[in-house]
């Protein structure tokens, strides 16, 4: 069996998170895939907090309800967790409350059908949404795949995109391993700053 490095971008999000995260926390998988960050999301909040996953594909829909409950997590669905196969530019229509954590995976699934990718139009629209839902200290968590064709320009949108947003209103990490990989998945890590200064000492 081989055995996984630890320097991957995927533990990297997962490590800044864990710092964040907490039992009763609101959170939301926005490509949903596999399962594997919506699984983390619900060892994370619950059982008193709450987690949406969204997918476009069924197949996700479906591994992602196997893997939860593979983990034990069987009575929460439907309840606590909600999958929904719907676009993540809909946020609108299921988020009633204010979030702490959105986790974004753009481009393909790694090891699935690589021609199902993210659409700039959706994943900005989904964004926009998402920076007004996110609570103060929350943060939005993307990892862009964009060596695909039509990558770069979602790629390009979403630099776009986070250049527009006031760095008075949120603090953004950028980060790669440019010497792994001729397109280096960009990971950024997005926090809504808190507005009442913090008493000086
Ligand atoms: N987090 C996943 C990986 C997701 S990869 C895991 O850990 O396994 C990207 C996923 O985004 C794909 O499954 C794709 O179907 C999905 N996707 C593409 N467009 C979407 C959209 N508009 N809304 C929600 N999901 C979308």
């Amino acid at each position: 069996m081989s055995v996984k490095p630890i320097i991957q971008n995927t533990n990297i999000v997962k490590t800044l998170l864990d710092r964040k995260l907490q039992n009763g926390d609101i959170v939301v998988d926005a490509t949903m895939g596999n399962g594997n960050d919506t699984l983390f999301l619900c060892q994370k909040v619950l059982p008193l907090g709450k987690v949406y996953a969204f997918d476009i594909q069924e197949d996700a829909f479906i591994n992602t309800t196997k893997l939860l409950q593979e983990h034990n997590f069987t009575l929460h669905l439907g309840k606590q967790v909600h999958c929904i196969k719907d676009s993540h530019a809909n946020f609108e229509q299921y988020l009633s409350e204010s979030v702490d954590v959105f986790m974004y995976n753009l481009g393909y699934l790694p090891g699935g059908d690589h021609s199902i990718i993210t659409d700039p139009k959706s994943t900005i629209e989904s964004l926009k949404i998402a920076s007004k839902k996110l609570k103060e200290g929350g943060i939005i968590s993307i990892i862009v795949y964009y060596g695909h064709s039509g990558g770069e320009i979602e790629k390009r949108a979403l630099e776009k995109y986070l250049e527009s947003l006031s760095s008075q209103q949120f603090k953004i990490f950028q980060g790669m391993m440019p010497f792994n990989n001729h397109f280096p998945p960009i990971i950024y890590m997005i926090e809504k700053l808190r507005r009442k200064k913090q008493p000086t000492r």
